[in-house]
């Protein structure tokens, strides 16, 4: 097969081990920047260029499209899919996941556990906002934050207020979460592919942290995860219209609770902590499953 990996970075963990996964099952591959790329939109040729000609004969592209890049990255997997290329996500199911609420809304529809979530516009409601998650304590997140960045625990009703408020001020959108103390500072990464579980992991985050990201000092292991928990990310990634995803949950005294799926999640945690070749999964369920010309999102919302 032919497969293009839509990528910014070659030099990156995940698309080094998915362009040798992909060489080691004997396909050809090649790195493409995907801001690099210039599209063609007609009717009748549709087309894609890089490096001043036109890409042809792909047969599947993976794409690995950063969270600062989501609007012109999915209109170059947009632009794939509309010359009949499989694509391992659609551009469709990863524009909804990039919105953390789209994607919460989407799964609440589903009937997925969720941490209670609230959403507000004007800051005049802000008691409100606070009371219907339960009062403080409560996690509120920076809609557009990653790597735990924006995300903060307020203690104390009016600590959440204050944070709430200047957040509001900057005119940046937030979510207001119940906070799951339970959960101890930990997490859990299911990484779903094709409908299946293929690695999870735990992670702990540092002494004194709520937060379990890697990039902020938290430490992976490999974990068995529940059924239930395992029905609950394949379910999650279904909703979304996605095939290969991570999904973050944290487990709470109502059941494992989903925090965020990730549409391009990383290679090098999950990889190194379950030693596990999840990018060889990617590279098997694409060649089980790359039919041209047959985009599968039928999902309304
Ligand atoms: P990001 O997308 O920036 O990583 P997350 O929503 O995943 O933001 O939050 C970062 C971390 O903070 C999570 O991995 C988790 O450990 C912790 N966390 C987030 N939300 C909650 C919550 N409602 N209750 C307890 N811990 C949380």
């Amino acid at each position: 097969m032919k497969i293009a990996i839509l990528s910014q970075d070659g030099a990156l963990y995940s698309t080094k081990r998915l362009k040798d996964a992909a060489k080691e099952k004997n396909h050809q591959v090649q790195v493409i920047n995907y801001l690099r790329c210039y599209m063609n939109i007609t009717s009748h040729q549709p087309s894609v260029f890089y490096q001043g000609k036109p890409l042809e004969e792909y047969d599947a592209v993976i794409p690995r499209i950063g969270a600062s890049r989501t609007f012109y990255g999915t209109a170059v997997v947009r632009q794939f899919e509309l010359m009949g290329v499989f694509a391992a996500n659609e551009s469709q199911a990863i524009s909804r996941s990039r919105d953390k609420l789209r994607c919460l809304q989407i799964l609440a529809r589903e009937g997925i556990g969720l941490p209670v979530t609230g959403f507000a516009h004007a800051t005049q409601d802000i008691d409100g906002l606070i009371e219907t998650v339960g009062g403080a304590p409560v996690v509120i997140k920076l809609l557009e934050g990653t790597q735990g960045i924006g995300v903060v625990l307020a203690e104390t009703h009016q600590a959440a207020k204050s944070v709430i408020e200047a957040f509001r001020g900057l005119e940046a959108n937030i979510l207001v979460q119940e906070f799951i103390k339970e959960a101890k500072g930990a997490d859990i990464r299911c990484f779903v592919v094709g409908g299946k579980v293929v690695a999870a992991m735990k992670r702990q985050g540092g002494e004194g942290e709520f937060r379990s990201n890697l990039h902020r000092g938290g430490k992976a292991e490999k974990i068995k995860v529940t059924p239930e928990e395992r029905s609950t990310a394949v379910r999650s990634v279904k909703a979304m219209g996605l095939r290969v995803a991570g999904v973050d949950m944290l487990r709470s005294n109502h059941g494992p609770v989903v925090m965020e799926i990730n549409s391009s999640p990383g290679l090098e945690g999950i990889e190194n902590a379950t030693g596990i070749d999840v990018a060889g999964k990617i590279i098997e369920f694409i060649e089980k499953n790359a039919t041209p010309n047959k985009l599968s999102d039928r999902i309304p919302y």
